[in-house]
């Protein structure tokens, strides 16, 4: 069966959160895995403990996927049989602030890694998408079909890299597949890799940062939205659970032709609340929380629809929100520095 043999594969931005814990996913599955990383928002050490967990092969070049002399030079450690493509500029913040760079890096990037491709010969692709092309949905389960109304400029980015892989993958007859993720939270089980502490904005890291005494508190933006409990709700996926989507994708991308869309979440809400109880019982620690005003930009209720991945690629989500929060909490607590901490360090670096 194609696509079933160990593969060698481009994983840009493989030394970032997602990336690090797809590249061990991918070289556990015994694919030869080759980084590509401006290290802007990664680490080298992320990489590095892919390769330890998975006792496989992952490697780095350090480039930038807007350049294509970079771009050729991590062809030359191929070629590549298929790219998983994760690189980006992920902060809604800073997008908003810098809307030029984050069209340059996520849309451009994207482009120029397609003709990388083309001149390549390589012609399967899996993108790392997002729920933030949804905008607020339509309130009730987000399937694919839904309208895409991204509210900022990083969401429109990845609409806009959806439409560059989706005319690539026509004009060239490639199989490519979108993957929009909804929120990832967690670390691999062994607590030895994980989201960088000083990098991540989202609630599961900063509430754990509170429980381990490294913040004061934690601010609860808005009590007052038309939820159960008053706090904006979310579809919370661990992290190993998103990995192993790519390698159903990767899979998928064997016999498939053109370009495919798929949300990546359980289809269960959580609210911020419910994660804060979550936490308290799962550290033991109380957690101090304030209630502070709505946050801009922030959205009452995104929940996916993920029956399209279920009936299609056969891929479901398995763990809990108590299992997101306990590797979460052991990554918190074997390497509160993240990869900046001594214990991850080279003694040269
Ligand atoms: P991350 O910042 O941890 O990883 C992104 C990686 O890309 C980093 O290692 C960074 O150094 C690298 N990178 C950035 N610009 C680059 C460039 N020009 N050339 C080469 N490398 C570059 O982010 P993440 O959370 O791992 O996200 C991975 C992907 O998933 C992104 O495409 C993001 O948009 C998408 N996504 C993330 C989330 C989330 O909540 N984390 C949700 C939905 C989608």
């Amino acid at each position: 069966m194609p696509g079933t043999g160990p593969l060698c594969l481009l994983v840009t931005g493989g030394a970032g959160y997602i990336g690090s814990h797809a590249a061990f996913e991918l070289a556990a599955a015994g694919h030869e895995v080759v980084v590509l990383d401006n290290l802007v928002n990664g680490h080298r050490q992320a990489v590095e403990q892919a390769a330890k967990l998975s006792r496989g092969a992952v490697s780095l070049v350090e480039g930038d996927i807007t350049s294509a002399a970079d771009l050729d030079r991590a062809w030359s450690r191929g070629p590549f049989d298929a790219v998983l493509h994760f690189a980006a500029l992920k902060s809604v913040e800073e997008s908003v602030r810098e809307p030029e760079l984050y069209r340059r890096v996520n849309v451009e990037g994207t482009a120029a890694l397609c003709e990388a491709m083309v001149r390549h010969g390589c012609k399967r692709l899996v993108f790392s998408s997002s729920a933030a092309v949804y905008g607020e949905g339509d309130g009730g389960l987000c399937g694919e079909d839904t309208e895409l109304r991204p509210l900022s400029p990083y969401g429109l980015t990845k609409a806009q890299a959806e439409q560059v892989i989706e005319s690539a993958a026509a004009e060239q007859g490639w199989a490519a597949v979108s993957l929009r993720y909804f929120n990832p939270v967690g670390s691999h089980p062994s607590g030895d890799m994980g989201e960088d502490p000083l990098v991540a904005a989202n609630l599961a890291p900063v509430l754990l940062e509170v429980a381990s005494g490294r913040r004061g508190e934690l601010e609860l933006f808005g009590g007052d939205y038309d939820t159960d409990d008053g706090t904006c709700i979310r579809d919370y996926i661990h992290i190993m659970d998103l990995a192993s989507a790519h390698l159903v994708a990767l899979q998928h991308t064997a016999t498939a032709t053109g370009h495919s869309i798929y949300n990546v979440g359980t289809g269960r809400g959580t609210s911020v609340l419910e994660i804060l109880a979550a936490a308290r019982r799962i550290t033991g620690k109380p957690i101090p929380a304030r209630m502070v005003g709505r946050r801009v930009g922030d959205i009452m209720q995104l929940v996916a629809d993920p029956s399209r991945i279920g009936a299609e690629l056969g891929w479901r989500a398995s763990y809990t929100i108590d299992d997101m929060l306990e590797s979460a909490w052991r990554w918190q607590q074997r390497q509160p520095e993240g990869y900046r901490g001594a214990s991850m360090l080279e003694p040269d670096d």
